[in-house]
């Protein structure tokens, strides 16, 4: 017999997990699918494990900078393993919370992987479930490349299951994931090459954080090849891996290869023709605002849609669907625009809005640009001196700020604020008349000139 309900949402990470607790919140019986841990990708192998690992590196490069404030320290050591096992722990916590959490809400947990048999129903594992609302949010996973011998290399995923901290490792991409990874290897020990297809990290960010980071992970000491595309890799003496280039550079030596060369969506097993759903040539599914796919009552969220793939996104995605189709917010969507988002990298980067290339292209001479780099007060007493830098990109004789970058120390934390600023409109002046807080890095940021 098919179980029947008000809405299913295909896959337990961030987008599925919200819709489905906003719909049970408005007393709808719902049910979420999920064939792997719950909490997806965020919690299991992405943004908490990743942040444990980038808090563990920073305490690195703090046991560094002590020595400018007096202390000394001896020898110091580090444990993998003992992070792992730790880091592991906090994860299945949260993953055990989840499942107390959906029984609370009364949502069901179903185990297993989902297909669509048509428009309102779902097969898992033989049986099938309809709903009136079926919310696709499958994520994605990591790809690997055609290369030859690419199987010998890791993805983000063999990252987190790493049991020690590599010697010598090669990091194969240019985004954020690649910069975060290259970036704690290198704080916490090992040897990192990154190895760029193109000229610079980050493509998509603001030209000032490209350049800066560039700059910063050099003096870390990562060793950064651009334009070096990998040709093949092969075992050497059936232990490291050497790098074969398309420019014919060979690199020796390496423990570790990790491939941070982008993901796919997970959207190929749901069958989605059953139900008539469309898809591109990737397997992203495109929606509406309203996260409606082409077929009425289904739905898409999060990383399966191809739109800046972060975890608060999926969540304000979800929720707002369940808002308009149970909580009487017929109008509730999320807009994609001024979505902040920080790079976990040494150090942050926190950026919102638009970059000033792009404000330039829509609006040319109406465009000014603040900006700022310095050495922050942390700094002015440690042996390598990273910079901090920032910018602010406005539009028109009203100066309303559409673009806010920043690098540096605190980046991280000092980003928020700023972006409910920006979605509210603020203009330069707005800025100017906010009071600085003091000593602060972020107090440059409403006194630039
Ligand atoms: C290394 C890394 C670091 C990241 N760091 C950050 C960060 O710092 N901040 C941030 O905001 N974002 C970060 N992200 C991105 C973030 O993890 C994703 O944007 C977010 O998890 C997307 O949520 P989702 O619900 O779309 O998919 P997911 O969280 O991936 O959840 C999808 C779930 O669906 C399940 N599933 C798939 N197919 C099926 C099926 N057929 N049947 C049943 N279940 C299925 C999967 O097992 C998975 O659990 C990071 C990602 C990675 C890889």
């Amino acid at each position: 017999m098919t179980q029947h309900y008000d809405l299913i949402a295909i896959g337990g990470g961030s987008g599925g997990l919200s819709v489905a607790e906003r719909a049970a919140r408005y007393g709808k019986k719902c049910a979420v699918i999920e064939k792997g841990p719950l909490g997806g990708t965020c919690v299991n192998v992405g943004c908490v494990p990743k942040k444990v690992m980038w808090l563990g590196a920073s305490i690195a490069h703090t046991l560094e900078h002590a020595a400018g404030y007096g202390y000394s320290l001896g020898e110091v050591s580090f444990d993998w393993s003992a992070l792992k096992q730790a880091r592991d722990e906090y994860v299945h916590g949260i993953n055990d919370w989840y499942h107390t959490y959906l029984a609370d809400s009364q949502i069901d947990e179903i185990v297993g992987s989902a297909r669509f048999v048509d428009a309102h129903t779902v097969e898992v594992d033989g049986r099938r479930y309809s709903a009136e609302h079926i919310v696709i949010a499958p994520g994605g996973v990591p790809t690997l490349p055609q290369t030859e011998g690419a199987e010998l290399g890791i993805t983000s995923d063999g990252f987190f299951a790493l049991q020690s901290l590599p010697k010598r490792v090669a990091v194969v991409g240019s985004g954020y994931i690649a910069v975060e990874l290259a970036g704690m290897l290198n704080a916490l020990g090992a040897d990192v090459t990154m190895l760029l297809r193109r000229e610079h990290l980050l493509r998509n960010f603001d030209a000032m954080l490209r350049e800066n980071l560039m700059e910063e992970m050099l003096g870390d000491g990562i060793d950064i090849l651009a334009r070096t595309q990998v040709k093949r890799v092969v075992r050497q003496d059936g232990q490291c891996l050497s790098i074969e280039c398309e420019n014919g550079q060979r690199l020796e030596g390496f423990d570790v290869l990790i491939w941070a060369i982008g993901r796919r969506p997970l959207s190929e097993e749901l069958d989605l023709g059953a139900a008539g759903v469309e898809s591109d040539a990737q397997g992203y599914i495109p929606t509406d605002k309203f996260q409606q796919t082409n077929v009425k009552g289904i739905y898409a969220i999060g990383d399966v849609t191809g739109r800046a793939q972060l975890t608060p996104v999926a969540i304000a995605a979800g929720r707002r669907l369940s808002d308009r189709l149970f909580g009487g917010m017929a109008e509730r969507y999320l807009p994609y625009e001024n979505i902040p988002t920080v790079v976990f990298s040494h150090p942050p980067i926190g950026t919102v809005g638009v970059t000033e290339s792009e404000a330039r292209e829509t609006h040319g001479e109406a465009v000014k640009v603040y900006q700022t780099r310095f050495t922050a007060m942390y700094d002015v007493f440690t042996e390598r001196k990273q910079k901090t830098a920032m910018k602010l990109v406005t539009v028109g004789a009203q100066e309303r700020v559409v673009g806010c970058h920043i690098i540096g120390p605190g980046a991280d934390e000092m980003l928020q604020g700023f972006a409910v600023a920006i979605r509210m409109g603020a203009t330069k002046q707005d800025f100017d008349d906010t009071v600085a807080i003091h000593p602060t890095s972020g107090e440059e940021l409403v006194t630039m000139r």
